[in-house]
């Protein structure tokens, strides 16, 4: 077989103490699964239920370089407990979505917020706000062999050494195996696919020359320079 041209690399994420890499196959997302942010959102948690959305692959950074993107004035982080699958299926039940997770990362939803807020209110898709290049920067996998189930533990975000994001994973709203439940009644999981599981409160705008943390309870952290506009 041959192509016309040069077919873009596998997507792959480095796995602490393992030679072989992770091959990512989608990015999936949850919105709105942290009761804190959704009320610094303006809505209310009681009636506004978790989303999900996608990133492209092509969108990881894992060299810790973001280019500040174009098209927006307002460039959000969201810290982020990132989930990696090696085991698909659908309609998972939550008794068994655990056996999926092979294991787990701290990842920065990048957001154009300007254009997601400006989506959101005519009831548009939120893409352009969330799936744009250089969007899902990634730390190192580490197994969950090594770390166990993550299902509490601190999440924190410093920007430029200040604390701006402090909250606990037992806060999230749907919990990691309810997630990969949910998600797999929707679509055919499969090895390989990553799940952002929703941010805290404490989001803001980051510009070039600003430098991002993210620590996650038994995860390697996550560091990122937020670069000029390519
Ligand atoms: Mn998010």
């Amino acid at each position: 077989m041959s192509y016309l041209f040069e077919p873009a690399p596998i997507a792959s994420v480095s796995v602490l103490g393992c030679e072989q890499r992770f091959p990512v196959h989608r990015i999936y997302c949850v919105g709105k699964n942290y009761a804190d942010h959704i009320r610094e959102m303006g809505s209310d948690p009681a009636r506004d239920e978790p989303c999900f959305f996608l990133k492209p692959t092509d969108a990881l950074v894992l060299d810790g370089k973001v280019p500040y993107p174009p098209g927006t004035k307002n460039y959000h982080y969201e810290g982020e407990l990132v989930l990696a699958l090696d085991k698909g299926g659908s309609n998972i039940s939550p008794e068994t979505a655990h056996e999926h997770i092979f294991g787990y990362a701290a990842g920065l939803d990048m957001t154009r917020r300007d254009l997601q807020l400006a989506a959101g209110k005519i009831g548009m898709p939120w893409d352009t706000g969330k799936g744009f290049d250089y969007s899902a920067p990634l730390s190192a996998l580490t197994r969950k062999q090594d770390c166990g189930l993550l299902t509490k533990g601190s999440i924190q975000l410093w920007v430029n050494d200040q604390l701006r994001q402090n909250a606990d994973l037992a806060d999230l709203i749907w919990k990691s195996h309810e997630i990969i439940s949910q998600l797999s009644r929707l679509y055919t999981l499969q090895p390989g696919d990553l799940i952002f599981t929703g941010t805290p409160a404490g989001v803001g705008a980051v510009v070039p020359g600003d430098r991002l943390r993210l620590a996650i309870t038994g995860l390697s952290e996550l560091q990122v320079q937020i670069t000029a506009p390519l």
